[in-house]
């Protein structure tokens, strides 16, 4: 047949006329879908009845009100709870990609055992009955031949009933090695527990200060209770022009709360004490301190005479004669006229408040700058007071029975701690887990010769990775509690996963500087996924299968049983509210406020007297200026390395899941690459440009990351994100840049031996 072109116009037409109302495509169309729903790796949206359950999250010490929204027996959704006192329906990114931690692959779907060598990942499944009684048959071993003292416990910092139940473990097993993760809150305990004789975290009155005053804490990078702090920034900000809050934001690089703030004062890194200390010295000097609290609630400003004749110090001579503004200047790098005019606005603001905690304020610290910052807010005089802080309250649960040991437990018990904490050493601190590994390591005995890891990741976590990695080899038995498949776990023998958040019971107390106390619970918002069990009921059993005093000290039935007891007569409100609040808590008055040997805040802080006795004994008791130097000679690493905390990275015990990771800019990762930033000038001074090639050295380890140029870094500085780099997890975070965590070591901090890192000396080499 011979087609002409009008034939074939009029044939397509016709074709594509005849395909589009013919009701056969619309047929196989509607088919293909129908099929292919049946195809198992083709996502379905879930058909059912929707539903919301309230709960907690916690993937960071924020502690927000969540509500998740369900359809049929799958959760699709997290948001903020509306009404819930934290957040308000807000939530973070972290807090949104929830759901991929519960459904994602990181998830161990059973208990484990390894089969192949250490962080192989080779894994036999094995049943939970197994699984307890190789933990079990291991830890009665050790008990009966006398060296129940080495087991060691690495619990999360989190203060609710599943950790205290892990201490409780080995205090009725028989050992003193149980730790928790370290937190900011450590620090700020310590100062807390010296200067004000409540040892508890600091409850800052966010939403009322009016000029806040922040020592390097990242406000809108996740510091604190992160959505709680970004809804105050928002307060500050949307204030009226005449309420509108001042931020004031001191570290060495721009970072997004110092890009947003009202001005931004960039200090050498780890200068901060000597600032905190120059601002003291001009409000002192210009008496724009607040006299009443002054001259009738503190101990220590002025001179003293104790009851033998000797004169002492006080805090006011001290910062007097010793951080003059030109002083000051010359450490921190700061003009003194910025110094001074710094001092005098805070000084007369009418609710001045300054923060301390860098980043996230989730790393340890040094003592005197903590106790530097806070001296500042003494001198204002806004303690207990609306916009001011105070020692963080909680809400009282009721106490378990004390642990009745036997002989072996005892004696165990009363070993030597290996972190040292508590010791003439190191006096007041409870737990000093960056110590561990180091103690480890110098022992030659195995002296811990097994290790149990709850809600922690510290192989991934903990500093100077190496000889952590060194300090697991050395331990012959780890059992990993977690839900996911982390670098710890990864280094286990036996993984007992437990229950993803949102599939369990859990309380959940007062959020990281918040003043009003909060009693809340996380609930199960769907069935477990997998075959996980509670830690909580897993080491009950542990207990009560060890039978003896051991068992008795676990007289609950089941982790459930245990909560409810626990929170006593709250226990009918959290299950239906989801929280208690004491709303109308206020902080005492400053006539009742103290509970330090004075009875009164104390600049001079008798109670370190017996503390870093190579210095003299005025200056070790008073808030002071020290370097802390990291490890390495500056002629060989000239330059500082610190980290960059981000909102949109996590970099504790969870793993970055692939929602936030997405949203990380390609100034940070690219590929597999890791990006830090490096000021112009330093970076001319090696002959870099933008996206080169380096190897950054430090005397812990070395990294191969590429350059960013950024004018918002003091020169001689470089930033390296930090949360990246895992070796564990799935293919979206594993080997994604560089851990931080590696390059930096311990630098104990002088007077507490708590870690006092927050960076590193480095060098750069072009490749
Ligand atoms: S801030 Fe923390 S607690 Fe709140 S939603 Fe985010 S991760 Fe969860």
């Amino acid at each position: 047949m011979k087609l002409d072109r009008r034939t074939f116009v009029q044939f397509s037409l016709g074709s594509a006329a005849g395909i589009t109302l013919s009701p056969l495509p619309w047929k196989l169309t509607d088919d293909i879908a129908i099929w292919t729903q049946n195809w198992s790796w083709v996502p379905v949206p879930e058909r059912g009845e929707v539903s919301s359950v309230n709960s907690v999250c916690n993937l960071c010490p924020g502690g927000c009100g969540i509500t998740v929204r369900k359809v049929g027996d799958r959760c699709t959704k997290i948001e903020g709870r509306h009404g819930y006192p934290v957040n308000n329906g807000s939530i973070c990114i972290l807090g949104e990609s929830g759901l991929q931690l519960l459904y994602g692959p990181w998830r161990i779907p059973s208990p484990l055992r390894r089969a192949g060598k250490r962080g192989e990942g080779i894994w036999e499944k094995i049943s939970w009955e197994d699984a307890i009684t190789q933990v079990v048959q291991k830890l009665r071993a050790l008990r009966q031949k006398g060296e129940s003292h080495k087991v060691a416990c690495i619990s999360g910092p989190n203060s609710g009933t599943v950790s205290q139940l892990f201490a409780r473990f080995l205090k009725a097993y028989g050992s003193p090695n149980f730790v928790q993760m370290a937190s900011g809150r450590d620090t700020e305990e310590l100062a807390m527990g010296l200067m004000h004789g409540t040892a508890s975290p600091v409850a800052y009155d966010l939403e009322h200060a009016s000029f806040i005053l922040s020592f390097g804490s990242g406000l809108i990078e996740g510091w604190g209770s992160p959505v709680r702090v970004i809804k105050a920034h928002s307060i500050w900000r949307t204030r009226n022009l005449k309420e509108r809050a001042t931020v004031v934001q001191i570290e060495p690089r721009l970072s997004r709360t110092a890009a947003k703030a009202d001005n931004w004062y960039p200090v050498r890194p780890g200068t901060e004490a000597a600032l905190a200390l120059g601002l003291a010295h001009v409000i002192v000097k210009e008496s724009l301190y607040e006299h009443r609290f002054i001259d009738n609630y503190t101990f220590g400003f002025e001179d003293w005479t104790d009851s033998s004749g000797g004169n002492h110090i006080g805090f006011k001579r001290l910062v007097l004669t010793k951080y003059a503004p030109e002083a000051v200047s010359q450490v921190t790098g700061l003009p003194p006229r910025k110094i001074i005019d710094l001092a005098r606005k805070f000084a007369k603001a009418k609710r001045p408040l300054a923060t301390w905690g860098r980043g996230k304020g989730s790393r340890q610290g040094s003592l005197y700058e903590c106790m530097a910052v806070h001296a500042l807010n003494a001198l204002v005089g806004n303690i207990n007071r609306e916009g001011g802080i105070c020692p963080q309250p909680e809400v009282s649960t009721r106490t378990w029975p004390e642990v009745e040991q036997d002989e072996i437990a005892r004696s165990g018990f009363g070993m030597p701690r290996l972190d040292g904490a508590g010791t003439d050493r190191y006096l007041h601190v409870k737990y000093l887990p960056e110590r561990l590994p180091q103690a480890i390591n110098e022992q030659q005995a195995g002296a811990v010769q097994a290790l149990l890891v709850h809600e922690a990741n510290p192989y991934y976590t903990m500093l100077d990775s190496t000889a952590v990695a060194e300090a697991f080899e050395r331990i012959p038995f780890v059992v990993s509690f977690s839900t996911y498949l982390d670098e710890t776990a990864q280094h286990a023998d036996i993984i007992l996963p437990n229950h993803h958040c949102l599939e369990r019971w859990e309380d959940f107390h007062t959020p990281i500087g918040l003043q009003k106390p909060i009693l809340a619970l996380l609930r199960p918002v769907v069935p477990p996924q997998f075959d996980t069990r509670h830690a909580g009921d897993v080491i009950i059993n542990i207990a009560k299968r060890l039978g003896g005093s051991v068992a008795k000290a676990f007289p609950w039935k089941d982790y459930e049983t245990l909560l409810k007891w626990t929170m006593g007569d709250k226990w009918n409100t959290l299950e239906k509210r989801g929280f208690v609040q004491e709303a109308n808590y206020k902080p005492p008055a400053w006539e009742e406020a103290f509970k330090t040997s004075s009875g009164k805040f104390e600049f001079y802080v008798k109670a370190l007297e017996r503390q870093g006795a190579s210095q003299p004994q005025d200056i070790r008791c008073l808030p002071h200026y020290k370097t802390v130097e990291p490890e390495g000679d500056h002629a060989n690493y000239p330059l500082t390395l610190i980290p960059a905390e981000s909102i949109r990275l996590a970099n504790g015990a969870i793993g970055n899941p692939p929602f936030c990771t997405k949203a990380l800019p390609d100034t940070v990762l690219k590929g597999n690459d890791l990006f830090v930033e490096i000021n112009p000038k330093t970076a001319s001074n090696y002959g870099l440009s933008e996206g080169d090639s380096i190897i950054l050295e430090t005397p812990k380890a070395r990294a191969k990351v590429l350059v960013h140029l950024f004018e918002g870094i003091m020169p001689e500085v470089i930033a390296i994100p930090s949360g990246l780099g895992h070796t564990a997890y799935d293919e979206f975070l594993a080997h994604k840049g560089v851990n931080a965590n590696k390059l930096m070591g311990v630098v104990e901090d002088p007077v507490s031996g708590l870690s006092a890192t927050w960076g590193a000396r480095a060098r750069i080499i072009k490749v």
